[in-house]
């Protein structure tokens, strides 16, 4: 069994200067020193450094591209693939990819850490071996155990395009609000297969790069004014906006909010109903105030996470930079199971 591991920066690849007390990012042999483990395995590790290392809060499309060609061109080489990444933007990364690597096969798991690898209370180790583990599991057909992209934090393995960071303290960073844990791990990795994508065919993997950046997201909160929303809506160029709204879909029933809307999407601007709550669905018709929303134009964002909606977004238009029409249908379907609608 062999594993490719991608790293591309963040906590979990940095070391404390002991002159300065700052962090920076390790070389190799530095951080291959401080986890010996990787190499006392029966799987075989390969390593793809990225240069240079990169904070999350740096990481842009260009990156994501980059991350999805390493797996693609290693592709057959590889059991599985471990992504090395900060935690800030994770979610994103890792949504991002789980649309631009179509008929995925294989595992690909994004991981960090909270505190450097070089810190003796690290949790740079745990994730990272046992995130390794996953990335080579096989069922007992021989098949790839999790062929999906993944997180993996301190004890539970979630689809990538269901995650948030909820945590910038504890050592359980992330959570998937609206689907179960894909594994649970203690002293035994629990993986629950009935939770898990398993491709109908076995086709060959696609990669897709193109991603339009022309969007933005718009924050609902009680007193918001209409040049506020108006300057996001007329900003030159803009195809797609990710409305923040209240609890099941819920909008301030103001008229200029419903004209400043429509306008927007008469334009051609394609916007999607993105409650605030982690937990739980828009139901867009449920409550009054959210008709408003409906007779606009705005389509339903489902129990999508933020982070998966937005680089949805960026993905479908990038494809399809002239079927705004494709672009609506693909928004209101489960491409790789980041919403429920059925
Ligand atoms: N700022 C770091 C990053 O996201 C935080 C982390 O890795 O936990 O790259």
């Amino acid at each position: 069994m062999n594993v490719l591991l991608i790293f591309t920066g963040g906590t979990i690849s940095m070391v404390r200067n002991a002159e300065t007390g700052a962090l920076r990012p390790a070389d190799m042999d530095t951080f291959k020193a401080f986890v010996p483990e990787l190499f006392m395995s029966d799987i075989e590790i390969s390593m793809l450094p990225f240069s240079p290392f990169i904070d999350s809060s740096d990481v842009n499309p260009d990156n994501w591209e980059r991350m999805a060609r390493a797996v693609y061109d290693n592709y057959d080489q590889y059991d599985g693939f471990v992504i090395l990444h900060g935690t800030d933007t994770m979610a994103y990364s890792a949504s991002a990819l789980s649309f631009m690597l179509e008929n995925l096969n294989k595992p690909v798991v994004f991981t960090g850490s909270q505190l450097p690898v070089g810190v003796l209370r690290s949790d740079a180790k745990e994730n990272l071996l046992t995130a390794i583990e996953i990335a080579s599991a096989k069922n007992e057909k021989g098949e790839a155990m999790v062929p999906e992209v993944t997180i993996f934090f301190e004890d539970k393995l979630f689809r990538a395009n269901r995650t948030t960071k909820k945590n910038a303290e504890h050592f359980a960073a992330f959570n998937s609000y609206n689907y179960p844990a894909l594994a649970k791990v203690g002293v035994h990795i629990i993986y629950q297969p009935h939770l898990i994508h398993y491709p109908s065919k076995n086709l060959p993997l696609k990669l897709h790069t193109k991603t339009d950046p022309s969007v933005a997201i718009l924050k609902l909160f009680p007193g918001i004014t209409e040049p506020v929303v108006q300057s996001i809506l007329s900003i030159p160029g803009l195809r797609g906006v990710v409305l923040e709204t209240y609890g099941s879909g819920n909008a301030p029933s103001v008229q200029w909010l419903y004209h400043q809307l429509r306008n927007a999407v008469n334009k051609g601007i394609i916007i999607v109903n993105k409650t605030q709550c982690n937990t739980g669905s828009v139901e867009m018709g449920l409550y009054e105030v959210s008709m408003n929303l409906l007779k606009a134009g705005v389509l339903s964002g489902y129990d999508i996470t933020t982070e998966a909606l937005l680089t949805k977004m960026m993905y479908l238009l990038g494809e399809n930079p002239n079927d705004t029409q494709e672009v609506k249908r693909l928004l209101q379907i489960s491409i790789c199971g980041e919403i429920t609608n059925e």
